[in-house]
This record gives C-alpha cells, structure tokens and sequence, in this order.
C-alpha cells in the first residue's frame, strides 16, 4: 500500500534528487551517487528532512546526515575521509583555505588569557595573526627560533601555554621540527596541544600525528590539490579535537565549497605519485645546483649539507619538493636566472604540476628593505624552487641554460 495518497509534488521529487547519496532503499548508510566511480559533487546549500520526527532523531544525535551547508556537504565529507586517513587521523575538517583552517583551530582552542608558543619560521600569515592578531583578544604568544626545542620548553607558561605551534619543513630554508621533541615537551605542559604545519611535508613524507603531534595542518591549495587550480585547508586530529574545529567552523563560516572539494579529491588520487616524483627530481636538482659554480649555497633536507638533515631522515620518509638556493652575485643576478627560467614560472606557492621560481625577498618580503630582510635571514641572492613533475632533465637543463644566460658576462661569475 502506498504511503502517500497524493501523486508526487516537485517538492518531493527534487527530494529524491537531493539525497542522491543518500540510500533510497531503506537503512543503508549513504551510497554514491548512481554507482559513480568518482565523488558526486553534491550541489544542495540545504537537506530535506522527510518529516518532524526525522528532524527531532536528528537534533537527538540518532542519525547521521546533512543538514545545511555551512555544517557540511556529502562531497567535501567525502574528502575529508581521505585527508584524515592519509594521516592515520580519526578525523579531518576541511575549510575554504588554510588560513581558514589554522585560525579555525586556533581560535577553537584558546581563550583570553591563554598562552602560544610558536617557532618563529611558520607560514608568514600565521604568524601574523598568532602574534599581531590574537594579542587583541589578550592571548599572548612568544616565538622562539627553529632548531632549538630546549627553547620553546623554556617558552612554556605552565597553566597557561594552551598551544605549541610549528611548521616542519618550513619555509623558505626547509628547517625541520623535531616533532618528538615538540610532543614530549607538550605532554609535560597540562591541556597543552601540538599543531603541526605539515604543507610542505604532506602525509606521504611525513605523519605528525605518529610522531605524537595533536592536530596536523596542510594548506590543500599545495600538494593535496596539487594542480594550482583550488584554495583549500584541512585540519587533522583525533575525533574530539575536529570536532571542537568544525563547531567553528560552522560559526566562523569557512566552508569549502563542494566542487572545490571535489577538485581536492581528485587531486589526492595522485598524491602519492606525484610526491614521489617531486622527491627524486628535488634531490637531483639540489645536487646539482650543489654542484654549480654559479651556487653559493643550497637549501634542502636531502643534502648531507643541510643542518637537519638527520633529522630530516628520522622522521620523514621524503624530503619534498621544494629547493631553495643562494646564487653568487646579489639581487639582480638572482634576478636574472628567475627571469632566464623558461620552464620554471615566476609565481608563488609549490605543492603543484607546474615548477614555480621566486625570489623570497620580493615575492614574500617585498615592503622590507635589504638590511631589514637579511635580519631575519631573508637574503637578496635567493631563489626559492617549487618542483613541479615535469621531467627532471627538462628542470635540469631549464636551469643550466638560466644560469648560462644570467652570468653571461663572466664580471658575474662567482
Ligand atoms: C600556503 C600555506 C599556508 C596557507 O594556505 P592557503 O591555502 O594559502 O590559505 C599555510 N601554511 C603553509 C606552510 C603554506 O605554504
């Protein structure tokens, strides 16, 4: 027997359409879409609820399903479950950015009067919110160099130090965390969270969480989408703790759209592929670049050379894909090979297909004048590589005829 007397209203069949991944045949937990092979993008801001006492056995916590956008969407769901196992995590939220995501999480754990410590190489804008921003609401942060945990031991307020935030590898000289350290420091402070800025790492190179982090961030713009076409951020932890962020985030609204997300999918199907590449090809290009007269120095924690490259090799299975190097000269000879780069583009981020040059000093710290700039270690001879997965010897030889061009007048050489 039919349990509707009435013919089907628009209002019912666009329903049915609705909850598309939601089983239609009884109880099941949600289905994909039309046995779709790949993540449906499921465009609805609002869900249908079929009756009163479906919505109360939501409220009641009985039943797991959408309900609005701004709580969360099937498609951006989806990738959350693969963001969070690839970092062996119970749980990932996904936002717009990951600027929305790490001042979610931040916001999410700390109160006035609470207490930050942060390495002072952290992602330039995360620092400038932690340290500028936060002040405002009397949560105070002190900020201690990378490379010297004893030092942000010392930085702990005890009762007050809620949060212990650091980046690893960072940006642009690759420092790495020691993440362990970090951890046992952290369990020796009461209701103390560790946040890890994994972006560079990605979960293949490295699982900060194993190593005894709380929360893990990664900006999805770089290697998770890994196609410079979408901004987006996760945070990753254990159920309780994404749970407080994504309460938040429904309040604070930085949501990621759902063909976004699925953009972020998409991407994490070759992630591990295209880490791989970035892993190899970097390692050559810094030993080659290592190796070049033109080269005063090089930046990356697969060379013997690197101050923490044994570190780098006790908690990372990869050393990324990003390079960084001082050329002989100053600013304008460094200027010269980015402009020579033919294959290389000049642009910020890393993380995607394409290999992406800059100089730090003018792409990042352009308002700071030279003195201001070498004193906080950003110097005018030097380039920053994202290494993309084209071929490495077109990299290779992209490079080998940029610095052929730029020191072409042998007054330039080293
Ligand atoms: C890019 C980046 C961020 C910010 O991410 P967006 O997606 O650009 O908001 C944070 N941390 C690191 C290390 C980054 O590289």
């Amino acid at each position: 027997m039919p349990t509707h007397s009435r013919p089907l209203s628009p209002r019912i069949q666009s329903h049915s359409l609705a909850t598309s991944t939601q089983s239609v045949h009884g109880n099941e937990p949600r289905k994909k879409a039309h046995d779709a092979v790949t993540t449906p993008i499921v465009c609805s801001s609002t869900y249908v609820f079929d009756d009163t006492a479906t919505l109360t056995r939501y409220f009641e916590g009985d039943l797991e399903r959408e309900e609005y956008g701004r709580y969360g969407n099937p498609t951006v769901r989806a990738a959350e479950q693969k963001i969070a196992a690839l970092d062996a995590a119970e749980d990932a939220a996904l936002f717009a950015s990951g600027m929305a995501a790490v001042t979610t999480a931040i916001l999410a754990l700390v109160k006035a009067g609470d207490h930050i410590v942060m390495t002072s190489d952290c992602y330039r804008r995360t620092r400038q919110f932690v340290n500028a921003f936060l002040g405002r609401f009397f949560i105070e942060a002190t900020l201690v160099p990378p490379g010297q945990p004893e030092l942000v031991a010392r930085a702990i307020k005890h009762g007050k130090t809620r949060l212990i935030i650091a980046e690893s590898p960072t940006n642009p000289y690759l420092r790495i965390a020691d993440i362990p350290t970090l951890a046992a420091i952290k369990r020796g402070a009461e209701r103390c969270n560790l946040l890890i800025d994994a972006t560079f790492a990605t979960p293949v190179n490295q699982r900060p969480l194993a190593l005894g982090a709380d929360l893990v961030l990664h900006s999805c713009t770089k290697y998770h989408a890994g196609h410079n076409d979408v901004l987006a951020g996760a945070i990753c932890g254990n159920a309780g703790l994404v749970s407080l962020v994504r309460d938040l985030r429904g309040v604070l609204g930085g949501v990621l759209d759902p063909h976004a997300a699925f953009l972020v999918s998409r991407g994490i199907k070759t992630l591990n592929l295209r880490v791989e590449r970035q892993n190899t090809s970097s390692q050559r290009i810094a030993e080659f670049l290592e190796a070049h007269p033109n080269v005063r120095q090089v930046f990356y924690p697969g060379l013997a050379s690197h101050p923490d490259h044994a570190l780098a090799q006790a908690q990372m299975n990869g050393f990324g894909g990003v390079v960084s190097f001082r050329v002989h000269g100053g600013a304008q000879e460094a200027a010269r090979v980015v402009d020579a780069c033919k294959l290389a583009t000049i642009a910020p981020s890393l993380g995607g297909v394409e290999t992406l040059i800059e100089q730090p000093a003018l792409m990042s710290y352009f308002e700071l004048t030279t003195e201001e700039r070498e004193a906080i270690g950003i110097y005018d001879d030097l380039i920053r590589l994202a290494v993309g997965i084209e071929d490495v010897e077109d990299i290779l030889a992209d490079l080998a005829q940029a610095f052929e061009v730029a020191y072409a007048d042998v007054s330039h050489a080293a």
